[in-house]
Formats: structure tokens, C-alpha cells, sequence
């Protein structure tokens, strides 16, 4: 079968390779229907490995490059290995990519993500989503309902995440919620936001592309720090108060030290954003306004829940899908084609076939 394998930084191919053994106990096998592009592929293709095991075998799953990639799925069950009894052949599901180790704290009080010996689809996993066929664990499948399509099952990986972290933030009914960078994750934040239901989304944007992407997600203003002073502006949208919550999602230095600022007195900032280096926020402003601060990382455990918020026709897929390629076109028309027209793009859809 076909599969986009990571060799190296800069080294993806598309080749051939064995197709997957049958499934053993616990695992089903699932033909991939669709797959997503993340920005975590962007950063193992041009800066990797950040996951991906390069010199020494995976502690949990014993694999190491070279990785077939891709997490972000749909496909169906097409073989059920022994002991599983949630699924059965011909069933749609959704994948979340998160193995644990199965034993340490973490993994046995329904915190698999949190797992220091984590293995993700993708990066450290016997197989990936950007092939034909894969193996996965029974437990990383989810149900997906008649009125969820292949091609928007293929969201529910990123848009989980964004789902658990606004939710991270608990913001009520009469909360005003800022989405710092209107991207593929910010606009999702922006669109679980609003079906979480709350008084205002603002988003902060520069580029003109997304700043219409983030109106038409449901935005009830956008915010451009090139023409306004985003302090000042948040200050008169919210009655003088600030924003009850804040999502950083750009992974900005610059971005966090402003999230931080705009976050009101005992407010909430939840950072999805994935930073390359360390970065500054005023603690001192923490401090002195008792603001909390909080890291989100995936959609585990709400996969169930966001595959019925997507079935609310305030969530527009046809917003969030921008392009669909087939795998031979990954590299040139995917990786680069996000590299170098970001905001061309929100998420890009490859079929495996
Ligand atoms: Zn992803
Ligand atoms: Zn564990």
C-alpha cells in the first residue's frame, strides 16, 4: 500500500510499504478515509524530529523513525482483532492519537494524554494516518454518527483539542472570550467557544484573509493590532473589564505577552499555541490581578462530546476544509503550499488512496 513516510527533517516520501498485519487483541484495522494536515507535521517535516523517535526505540510502542505520519483521521473498521468489543467492520470512526502506557498514574485515572511515556499516531505509532491501512488500539476509536461525513470526521481530532481547551477555561453565559491568532486552531477555538455558548468571541488577527476567516467563523469583532491598540479596544468591548478568558492560539512570543495583558483581573488564559522557544508574559500583572494560567493539551477524553457539537449547523466545516489533495501531492502542494501561503489555507484534507 501507499503511505508518506518521515525519514528525516526535510524527508518525507511517499513509497510503498507492507500492508498492515492483521489486527492483534485489542486493535482493529481502519482504511483511512481522510486525513488532515496539522501544524505539528509542518514542524517534524521542516524542524524534526520534535516526536518522532529518531536514535532509539519508542519505551511504550518500540517504534522509531522511519515513522509513517499522520494523525488527524477518519476511515472505517475493516478487521477487528481479538477482545474488542465496541466495534465491528463497517463502522465510520474518528481517531484519537494519544497511547499511553497503560500503567503509570496518569494513564490509569483517565489521563492518558498526560502519560510521560506517551506515544502518539503519527510520530511513535506501528502505523499513521497518511497510508491506505492502519492499526489502532479499539480504545483510540470513536463512533461516528450518520450526519458527521468522512470528510468532517477528519476535524474531530483538532477540533477536540480546541474544545478542551475552552473548556479548560470554564467560561459561562456573560463571559467575553478572546481567541489570540485566527488559524486553523484559533478559528476552531472561536467556533467552540461560541457553541459552548457565551456573551462575545473576539478575535485578535493581523492577516486580512483570516481576519474575514474569524467573521465569518461567528466573530463578533476582530481586533487588528496593526490599526488599533488591542488593550484599549478590548477595554472598551468588554465595558472596561477585560477578557473573562483568553485563548492564545498563535504560539507567539509577542502573542503571549498581549493574551496575558488582555486577560481581566482573576481572568483565565489557556495556551494551545506551540511555542519553538520559551517565552516572556508580565508576572508581575499575574500576580497583582491573581490571573490564572493554564496549558491545554489534546482533545482526550471529549471525543464523544465534540462529535455532537459538530453536528450543530453553527459549526461551518465548510469554513475549516480549504483543500482536498491526494497523497502524491503531500509535500509540494500540502507542506509547502501551508508554508508559504498560510493564510491561503485553514485545514487541508489528503486522501490516502
Ligand atoms: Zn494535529
Ligand atoms: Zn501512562
Amino acid at each position: 500500500m501507499k503511505a508518506a513516510v518521515w525519514h528525516g527533517r526535510q524527508d518525507v516520501r511517499i513509497e510503498k510499504v507492507g500492508e498492515p498485519p492483521a489486527p492483534p487483541p485489542g486493535q482493529v484495522q481502519v482504511r483511512v478515509a481522510w486525513c488532515g494536515i496539522c501544524g505539528t507535521d509542518l514542524h517534524e517535516y521542516m524542524g524534526g524530529p520534535l516526536y518522532i523517535p529518531l536514535d532509539h526505540p519508542h519505551p511504550v510502542t518500540g517504534v522509531q523513525a522511519p515513522v509513517i505520519i499522520g494523525h488527524e483521521m477518519s476511515g472505517e473498521v475493516t478487521a477487528v482483532g481479538e477482545g474488542v468489543e465496541n466495534l465491528a467492520v463497517g463502522d465510520r470512526i474518528a481517531a484519537c492519537p494519544i497511547i499511553g502506557c497503560g500503567k503509570c498514574r496518569w494513564c490509569r485515572s483517565g489521563s492518558m494524554a498526560q502519560c510521560d511515556r506517551v506515544a502518539f499516531l503519527g510520530t511513535s505509532w506501528t502505523g499513521g494516518a497518511l497510508a491506505e491501512r492502519l492499526n489502532l488500539n479499539a480504545y483510540q476509536c470513536y463512533h461516528l454518527t450518520a450526519a458527521i461525513s468522512d470528510e468532517i470526521g477528519a476535524l474531530v481530532e483538532p477540533f477536540s483539542s480546541t474544545v478542551r481547551a475552552v473548556a479548560q477555561g470554564q467560561p459561562g453565559p456573560e463571559d467575553n472570550v478572546a481567541i489570540v491568532g485566527a488559524g486553523p486552531i484559533g478559528l476552531m477555538a472561536l467556533m467552540a467557544a461560541r457553541l459552548r455558548g457565551v456573551k462575545r468571541v473576539i478575535a485578535i488577527e493581523m492577516a486580512d484573509r483570516r481576519i474575514e476567516a474569524a467573521k465569518q467563523c461567528g466573530a463578533d469583532a476582530v481586533i487588528n493590532p496593526l490599526c488599533e491598540d488591542p488593550e484599549k479596544r478590548a477595554l472598551e468591548i468588554t465595558d472596561g473589564a477585560g477578557f473573562d478568558l483568553v485563548m492564545e492560539c498563535a504560539g507567539q512570543p509577542a502573542t503571549v505577552l498581549m493574551a496575558a495583558k488582555l486577560t481581566r483581573t482573576r481572568g483565565r488564559l489557556v495556551i494551545m499555541g506551540v511555542f519553538e522557544k520559551p517565552a516572556a508574559i508580565d508576572l508581575t500583572d499575574v500576580v497583582f490581578r491573581e490571573k490564572t494560567i493554564s496549558g491545554s493539551m489534546s482533545g482526550y477524553g471529549l471525543y464523544d462530546e465534540t462529535i455532537r457539537m459538530m453536528t450543530d449547523p453553527r459549526f461551518r466545516a465548510d469554513l475549516l476544509i480549504t483543500d482536498h489533495i491526494g497523497l502524491d501531492d503531500l509535500v509540494g502542494k500540502g507542506y509547502y503550499g501551508l508554508l508559504n501561503e498560510k493564510d491561503k489555507h485553514v485545514k487541508m484534507l489528503v486522501r490516502p488512496e
